[in-house]
C-alpha cells in the first residue's frame, strides 16, 4: 500500500484522531497513490499513525478512515460502520422515527466525506470526499441492503466536490422515483421537500428540534422570518398561532415552495406576508420606516465556510443581529443562529452581545440552541459543531 510520511511534529494531530491531514504535513509520499485510495499514515521515524483516503488535489491531502491497525478497509469496515449509525439512530428515535433525518453525518460518524439523509422510503446521498468516491458503489450495496430502501438519489452537487478533483453529480443511483416532490410530515406538519432542485438535500433537517423549540413563544405575536427558505419556521410559527409571519427570502423558488407549504398545512395565507429580496437591505428599509416585531429568527447561509473568512463574516452576522435588535419591541425575542464551521459558538454569542451593545438595548440569553442530534458533534472534530443558536430576550 501506498504511504505518506508526515513532517516532526505533525503527528500530533492524527494521535488524537482528528480525521484530516493537509498537504502542508507531508513530507514525502511513498509509491503513486490514486484518487481516494487508500494509503499508510506514518510519522517520520516511520511510526504507522493510521489508514486514511488520498486526494492528490485536495488541501485536506488525507482523510483518516482508521487509527486501528488491526482494521482493514473493505466492504466490512463501512458495513460495521453504517451498521452503527443506523442503530444509533433508532436508538435516538426509538419507536418515533421522523419521516425525515439525517442518518449518516460524515466525519463526526466516522466517514469522512458521506453524508446520508433519510427522506420517507428514499436516501440521498452526498459524497464530498475522494474517498467516498472510490467507495461509492459499494456505500450504495451496503445502504440498501442494511435499511432495506431501494431508492437512492445522489445529490453530490456541491462546490466542495470540485476542491476534491471531482465532478458534480446529481441524479438517481438505485430504484425508480415516481412521485417526486413528495411532503413529510414533522412534528405534525407537513412539508413539501424538493430533493432534485431543493437546497442542500432538500430540507434543513439540522433545525428539527429548534422548529419545536420556538414554538413556545409564538402565539398571539408579529413574527420576523428571515432567510425563511420553504418555511421550516414560518409554518411551525403559523401552527404555534402567531398572529402575523414576514417572511424574507432572497429566492423566488423558496418562496414558491414555502407558499405550498402554508397551504398543505391549511393555514390562511393572509397570516403570512411574502418578501423577495436582500434581508440585509430590508432589514434597514424597516428600521428606516419605524416598523417593529415581538419575535424575529435569522437563520442565514454560512456567512464562513471556512475559518479565513471569519473577519467577513463577523460583520454580516453583528449587522443584522443589531437590525433585528432594534427592530425588536421590548420584551421581545430573537431567535439568532450561525452555521459558518469557522464562527464557534463563542464567538457567536461575542458578536451578539457586541450587536446589543452597539444596538444600545438590554437582552438576556434565555436558551441555546444546537443542531439536532442526528448530527452528532465528534469530540475527535470540533468542525462538527456548526450549527450555533442563541434565543435572545430583549429587556428594553
Ligand atoms: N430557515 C430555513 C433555512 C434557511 S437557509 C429553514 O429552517 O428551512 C438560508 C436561506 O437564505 C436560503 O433559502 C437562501 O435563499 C436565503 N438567502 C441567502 N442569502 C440571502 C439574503 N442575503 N437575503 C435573503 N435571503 C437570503
Amino acid at each position: 500500500m501506498p504511504s505518506i510520511v508526515l513532517f516532526p511534529g505533525r503527528e500530533k494531530s492524527v494521535k488524537q484522531q482528528h480525521p484530516w491531514i493537509f498537504d502542508r504535513a507531508i513530507k514525502s509520499i511513498q509509491g503513486s497513490p490514486e484518487l481516494g485510495e487508500s494509503v499508510d499514515i506514518l510519522s517520520q521515524d516511520k511510526t504507522w499513525l493510521g489508514i486514511g483516503a488520498y486526494s492528490p488535489q485536495s488541501k485536506i491531502r488525507v482523510r483518516v478512515w482508521s487509527w486501528d491497525p488491526t482494521e482493514i478497509v473493505d466492504a466490512d469496515y463501512f458495513r460495521v460502520r453504517l451498521k452503527r449509525c443506523l442503530e444509533f439512530r433508532q436508538y435516538i428515535f426509538q419507536r418515533s422515527i421522523p419521516s425525515a433525518y439525517r442518518l449518516v453525518y460524515a466525519e463526526a460518524d466516522g466517514l469522512p466525506g458521506l453524508i446520508v439523509d433519510q427522506y420517507l422510503d428514499t436516501l440521498v446521498v452526498q459524497c464530498l470526499s475522494a474517498g467516498i468516491e472510490r467507495w461509492r458503489n459499494l456505500i450504495f450495496d451496503i445502504l440498501e441492503d442494511i435499511t432495506g430502501i431501494q431508492k437512492i438519489y445522489e445529490r453530490s452537487d456541491v462546490d466542495v466536490r470540485a476542491l476534491e478533483g471531482l465532478p458534480s453529480r446529481k441524479g438517481l443511483v438505485r430504484g425508480n422515483i415516481r412521485d417526486l416532490p413528495f411532503v413529510i410530515t414533522e412534528h405534525k406538519i407537513k412539508y413539501l421537500v424538493d430533493i432534485q432542485e431543493g437546497q442542500k438535500t432538500g430540507f434543513y433537517l439540522d433545525q428539527r428540534e429548534n422548529r419545536l423549540k420556538i414554538m413556545k413563544y409564538v402565539s398571539d405575536r408579529e413574527i420576523l422570518d428571515c432567510f425563511s427558505y420553504s418555511g421550516g419556521f414560518t409554518i411551525p410559527a403559523l401552527l404555534g398561532k402567531a398572529k402575523q409571519v414576514t417572511a424574507i427570502d432572497e429566492s423566488e423558488s423558496a418562496h414558491e415552495l414555502a407558499r405550498i407549504n402554508v397551504r398543505l398545512n391549511r393555514f390562511s395565507e393572509d397570516r403570512v406576508k411574502w418578501i423577495k429580496g436582500d434581508v440585509f437591505k430590508i432589514l434597514r428599509e424597516f428600521r428606516d420606516s419605524r416598523k417593529s416585531f415581538d419575535l424575529i429568527i435569522l437563520d442565514p447561509p454560512k456567512f464562513a465556510p471556512t475559518i479565513s473568512q471569519v473577519g467577513k463574516a463577523t460583520r454580516g452576522y453583528k449587522d443584522i443581529n443589531l437590525l433585528a435588535l432594534k427592530l425588536l419591541r421590548s420584551e421581545g425575542i430573537l431567535v439568532t443562529f450561525s452555521c459558518s464551521g469557522g464562527v464557534d459558538a463563542v464567538l457567536f454569542q461575542k458578536i451578539v452581545t457586541g450587536a446589543a451593545r452597539d444596538a444600545g438595548i438590554s437582552a438576556q440569553i434565555i436558551e441555546r440552541l444546537g443542531q439536532s442530534s442526528d448530527h452528532p458533534i465528534a469530540l475527535n472534530f470540533p468542525e462538527s459543531e456548526y450549527l450555533k443558536g442563541l434565543v435572545i430576550r430583549k429587556i428594553k
